[in-house]
């Protein structure tokens, strides 16, 4: 197995295919966005044809041992997997700081042990999740959930270890086998993942990892027809790649896509309040498909609004993400600042006027923190998914207004409002159409709770129950209660 030292961490850099580790002919770099010029942190091995194949060879071999495992037993090794990752924090956390520039106390502090989270609820749901059973029409009912066989399982650069866990821990649970592809940008949490699966007692080819490029090994993965289920997190474009060989192999398929969500302050709100959380939107970078990143400000406190917002916005500090006093850390790939920074050009081409920012940072890979007042509601900036620091900020003069622009994107993952109305909050957040909303709050959401988008924002739902559902196949058992067949 070869491994990279990264932060003194020691990562592995191939695939893991049916329990071994396995190496590929070509490899691809992947550089810290803390220190892009410094070269490679590691170079990781890049999947091919040959490389699907095998493991989703592997998976359906593993899927001989692990579906057969009962819920109880799988339970276990997810518990205990769980348990793994509390004792890795501090490594899991150190490798994603460095690999994506994730704030370290950010991982520290919360998303590895969400991470576990996301197994231990998983773990508990399948257990929990008892079959249906009851008579009617003289028969004895059951509705068994049987396992579906390997899952491809396809995550995107952003948050990627929390992200992973959310769609792995449910396929897992449900008996599943997973070929893993992490993004291409930042592949490395992963590989330690991989690693606690085979502690944790996972039979082999219960958890495959593959590395590689989206469009070489992840479109084999996703074409196999020995794949039994696909869930994607990422963009649109490549959901529309992936749903086709779905669609090919009549495989179900769920996409957690981007977003464009609304932040909508009414002026009944506590305006600093909303104007703290509005700043908070540059968390990250921007780079978080929840992001309120469409501020829609009620006219007549657009100006009080503005200038708390600034004075907020001023003090959150741009650095390193492994430096606590850091909130805004660098973006994740020179490519993809270079892609927010268009945008901000296109923009101020076309008229739309930059309230702030709107720069690269020199000598480092952050980005200014960014307002735009756009001409209209049709500007390239309120209708796109940036990614970026980069948010929007629009007035309405009635509720009716704020909603018919909440609901005016083609995105339809998330939303925010805030107001100290407790009726405007039900009818507004009634009235909009995405996946989730938020008032007066953002993100906590439990993990029972469904999540994704309306629109171009995806298909499916993640979370509890939901995602259980999705990686089981169901089938209705009908017995006759009389001794004589009818
Ligand atoms: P992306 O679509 O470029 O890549 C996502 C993954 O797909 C990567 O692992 C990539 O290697 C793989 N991929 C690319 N082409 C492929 C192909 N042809 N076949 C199979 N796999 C392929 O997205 P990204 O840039 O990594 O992620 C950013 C996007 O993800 C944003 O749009 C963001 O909003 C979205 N996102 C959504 C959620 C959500 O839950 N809704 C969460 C995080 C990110």
């Amino acid at each position: 197995m070869r491994t990279a030292d990264v932060g003194g961490v020691n990562v592995p850099v191939d695939h893991l295919i049916g329990g071994r580790w396995i190496g590929s002919d070509q490899t691809f770099p992947t550089n810290s966005p803390l220190d892009w010029d410094h070269g490679p942190l590691a170079d990781v091995a890049r999947g091919d044809q040959a490389t699907a194949d095998a493991a989703v060879g592997a998976a359906a071999e593993g899927f001989e041992t692990w579906g057969r495992f009962t819920p109880a037993e799988r339970a276990e090794v997810l518990h205990r997997l769980a348990d793994l990752i509390e004792a890795n924090t501090d490594e899991i956390a150190m490798v994603e700081s460095l690999d994506m520039a994730f704030l370290l106390a950010s991982m520290r502090a919360r998303l590895v042990a969400r991470g576990a989270l996301n197994f231990r609820l998983y773990a508990d749901l399948v257990v929990e999740h008892a079959e249906r059973d009851w008579d009617a029409k003289n028969m004895r009912n059951v509705v068994q959930r049987m396992p579906a066989g390997p899952a491809v399982v396809i995550t995107p650069w952003n948050a990627p270890f929390m992200l992973s866990t959310w769609k792995l821990a449910p396929a897992l649970a449900a008996g599943n086998t997973v070929i893993h592809k992490p993004a291409e940008w930042s592949p490395l949490s992963a590989a330690l993942l991989a690693e606690l699966t085979i502690e944790a007692g996972f039979p082999d080819g219960a958890y495959n990892l593959v590395q590689g490029i989206g469009e070489e090994v992840g479109a084999a993965l996703v074409a196999d027809d020995r794949v039994r289920r696909i869930t994607f997190t990422g963009s649109p474009v490549t959901a529309r790649h992936i749903g086709r060989a779905a669609a090919e192999n009549i495989v179900p398929f769920t996409a957690e896509l981007g977003g464009k969500g609304p932040l909508m302050v009414f002026a009944d709100s506590d305006l600093d309040a909303a104007a703290h959380r509005a700043a908070w939107q540059f968390d990250d970078s921007g780079q978080v498909c929840l992001a309120g990143t469409r501020l829609l400000v009620e006219a007549s406190v657009r100006d009080e609004f503005l200038e708390r917002f600034n004075a907020h916005a001023d003090a959150m500090v741009m650095g390193d993400s492994r430096d606590e006093a850091t909130d805004i850390a660098p973006m994740v790939h020179p490519e993809h600042r270079a892609a927010v920074d268009g945008f901000v050009t296109r923009a101020r081409e076309a008229g739309d006027t930059i309230l702030r920012g709107g720069h690269l940072v020199e000598g480092s890979l952050h980005y200014e923190p960014t307002l735009i007042e756009p001409l209209s509601n049709d500007s390239e900036v309120v209708q796109s998914e940036i990614f970026g620091p980069v948010l929007t900020i629009q007035t309405f003069s009635d509720e009716a207004e704020a909603i018919e622009l909440a609901n005016s994107t083609a995105y339809g993952l998330s939303a925010i409002v805030y107001t100290t109305s407790a009726e405007r909050a039900e009818r507004v957040g009634r009235a909009l159409r995405c996946g989730l909303v938020w008032v007066n709050t953002f993100l906590v959401r439990d993990l029972t709770a469904p999540f994704g988008g309306c629109g171009i924002s995806g298909i499916g739902r993640e979370g509890g129950d939901h995602a259980l559902e999705f990686h089981s196949d169901l089938k209705t058992l009908m017995i006759l209660n009389d001794s004589v067949p009818n």
